[in-house]
């Protein structure tokens, strides 16, 4: 549960200086539909790898993508289906391309591809198709018997029959993820991690089965399964070579086989083995064995992680998808994050939580900046911009965790923004948006440094808590928490101290777009009427408004009006951070704790609910200057070149593919589970 996503498209001019390594002339924009961005990362001093680690980057990101269809399966059991026949309709169209039809048919496939299946990325909402069903039905029929997807034994009425409703009937399959609490969110939810006709009940009754609770060291339950019912009993489907998705994991394992072979250390060459090794079995033992000498290992350059890992897909936060992430080490931003993180006793015993609650020894906070190579599975096209792992809380009390921030993402998102027209509709004065201009990039980067390295680490949980007590609100309190933490710190004079920023003033740029953001701009991503319920972003609304009504009586922090336009005003900068550790001390409470009635009351009475008015009034200010809610990315291309014995001598990296090549070529290459 331990990612950082972009949290809102901030116009800010950086400094040029903050930024690591920039080719001005590189492209960052690659298309826009719906309310998706789609831009490219740059991979600078991918030359400065030796042969060996560019043949590990290479192969490392065949193996990130062998997983592609695995994501697909998990977010929607027709979505592989679905896919195949999008795309042979596209690639075998016929008519003018220039129809209304023909126009919301290829926005809808681009936004089935964003999505990794046809809910949303982020809302999960299922995408509503802007074309007629008649077209449809008129391009399934123009396709002979070869190029219909069917499943053995099904024919083209049948799949017509099935599909149809699933495209287009808003009931059906409407929502990925339901995070309503007040009904069975596993029989509402329309992602393929459970059977038909399992309930909540039933699951949760089947894992408070297998939990001891005098285990220490226990394993991440249902991580790596499909829960299905067979003759009324509940069974797990576990997800490896000989089980389900046993296609694509084999080829995950002939790729990482291949990594291994050119692997920098012994340490290395280890927990790929151990990782081949759960692959095969998919015994949840060894993935914990692996996660142990991954988070171990500090010293390797190039690094991967390549799993079911996260859960935010699964109503109940057991079952992680699929991502990978390729990257390797950029050294020079790398000695912030290494301060940090070597000063991370420091911050614990200095947290504004009950001492009871603190860590008194901080175990192996890891910490580190990369540069990204390869993004694939949930992590692909929309990616986090930090990520803390492993997961397991017990791996991390004892064994550490390792913590990375992804610059050249960071560094894509802002350098694309510039000029957007954001501050200035959104920011209150010039001299807010001034500050922001000069310290958000480098404030923001902090933030994800000291969310992912000491905010998830930090905290312990009183004996005999459940980490899971917190259920479906464990999410957004825990990166609460980390935001918190956070924030806190990023007013502390240590940071000047240790030399980490040089103005005691830089945090209130991003003091100030925490609030903006919390409060006003992020409700740009919610359709009208609708609630936050996305964890991220009920986390920062949660903090937000938290922070509003608390500081009401001291103006703390004031929305006003201006020309009849709301804009977030901070008086006292001071007393925010005071408030910011009030709050953290509190949720610090409630996890440690595992106190589920506050949690649940904290979310229902500040993350949920939006003022409609509000609402409303910034969706008009943004639907002004057409930014996108919502940015993912393509990935570069590898290439490797061959001597004429077919000895790899050379990987080379191009960036000139534009999205649907991209996503045409990924179904070629990379189709394993069908179709
Ligand atoms: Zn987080």
């Amino acid at each position: 549960m331990n990612k950082i996503i972009p949290s809102l498209i901030v116009g800010s001019m950086v400094a040029i200086q903050a930024h690591a390594v920039v080719d001005k002339n590189f492209d960052y924009h690659v298309d826009r539909f719906a309310d998706i961005e789609v831009l490219r990362y740059e991979v600078p001093e991918f030359d400065r790898l030796s042969l060996d680690q560019k043949k590990m980057v290479y192969y490392l990101s065949q193996a990130a993508q062998a997983g592609r269809d695995i994501i697909w399966d998990q977010n929607g059991r027709y979505n592989l289906q679905i896919r195949k026949l999008l795309e042979n309709i596209l690639t075998n169209y016929k008519g003018d391309r220039n129809s209304a039809d023909f126009k919301a048919f290829e926005k809808y496939l681009k936004q089935v591809w964003f999505g990794n299946g046809i809910h949303h990325h982020y809302s999960t909402d299922k995408f509503i198709p802007g074309f007629s069903q008649a077209f449809f039905e008129e391009q399934v029929a123009a396709l002979p018997d070869s190029l219909l997807p069917l499943n053995p034994g099904e024919t083209r009425e049948a799949m017509m029959a099935t599909l149809t409703p699933v495209i287009f009937d808003p009931s059906v399959m409407a929502k990925r993820v339901n995070q309503d609490g007040t009904v069975d969110v596993v029989a509402t939810s329309a992602s393929n991690l459970y059977g038909e006709g399992v309930t909540q009940a039933e699951v949760e009754a089947y894992y408070a089965g297998l939990k001891n609770p005098d285990d220490a060291t226990p394993i991440s339950f249902g991580l790596n399964s499909k829960m299905v019912k067979e003759n009324g009993k509940l069974k797990e489907e576990h997800y490896h070579l000989n089980g389900l998705y046993g296609p694509a994991i084999a080829k995950i394992i002939y790729w990482l086989d291949m990594a291994k072979g050119v692997a920098e250390n012994d340490a290395q060459r280890q927990y790929i083995t151990k990782l081949i090794d759960y692959y095969i079995t998919g015994d949840l033992r060894l993935f914990d064995e692996y996660s142990i000498l991954w988070a171990e290992d500090t010293k390797s350059d190039v690094d991967f992680v390549n799993g079911f890992i996260e859960s935010y897909g699964d109503p109940l936060g057991m079952t992680g998808s699929y991502e990978s992430y390729v990257n390797f080490k950029n050294t020079k931003s790398s000695d912030r994050t290494e301060t940090i993180s070597s000063n991370a006793q420091w911050f614990e015993d200095h947290s504004p939580v009950d001492p009871r609650f603190r860590k008194p020894e901080v175990k192996g906070v890891s910490a580190k900046v990369i540069t990204a190579a390869m993004l694939a599975g949930d992590a692909f096209p929309s990616t986090a911009i930090g990520i803390n792992l492993p997961n397991s809380t017990w791996i991390r009390a004892e064994h550490g965790s390792k913590s990375v921030t992804l610059e050249n993402i960071t560094e894509a998102y802002d350098m694309a923004s510039h000029g957007n027209g954001f501050n200035e509709e959104f920011v209150i004065d010039k001299a807010t948006s001034d500050h922001m201009d000069k310290y958000l990039y480098i404030t923001d980067m902090l933030h994800t440094d000291l969310h992912e390295c000491l905010g998830h680490a930090s905290g312990r949980l009183l004996p005999g808590v459940d980490q899971d007590a917190l259920k479906e609100h464990g999410s957004a309190l825990e990166e609460a928490r980390a935001d918190l933490f956070a924030l806190y710190y990023l007013a502390d004079p240590k940071l000047q101290e240790l030399g980490i920023l040089d103005d005691p003033t830089a945090y209130q740029a991003e003091y100030y777009k925490y609030m903006l953001n919390g409060l006003m701009t992020q409700l740009n991503r919610i359709e009208p009427g609708k609630d936050v319920e996305e964890a991220h972003m009920r986390n920062r609304q949660l903090i937000a408004a938290w922070i509003l009504e608390k500081g009401k009586k001291d103006k703390v922090v004031q929305l006003v009006k201006k020309n009849g336009k709301t804009y977030v005003k901070i008086n006292d900068y001071k007393k925010m951070r005071d408030l910011i550790g009030q709050l953290l001390g509190e949720i610090q409470r409630i996890k440690s704790e595992g106190d589920y009635a506050a949690g649940n009351e904290l979310i229902r009475k500040y993350a949920v609910k939006v003022d409609p008015k509000l609402h409303k009034e910034v969706l008009e200010r943004f639907s002004k200057l057409d930014i996108p809610p919502y940015r993912g990315f393509i990935n570069p291309e590898y290439t490797p070149v061959y001597d004429d014995k077919g000895n790899i001598i050379d990987v080379k990296i191009g960036y000139t593919e534009n999205y649907t090549d991209q996503m045409l070529r990924l179904a070629r290459d990379f189709t394993t589970l069908g179709y």
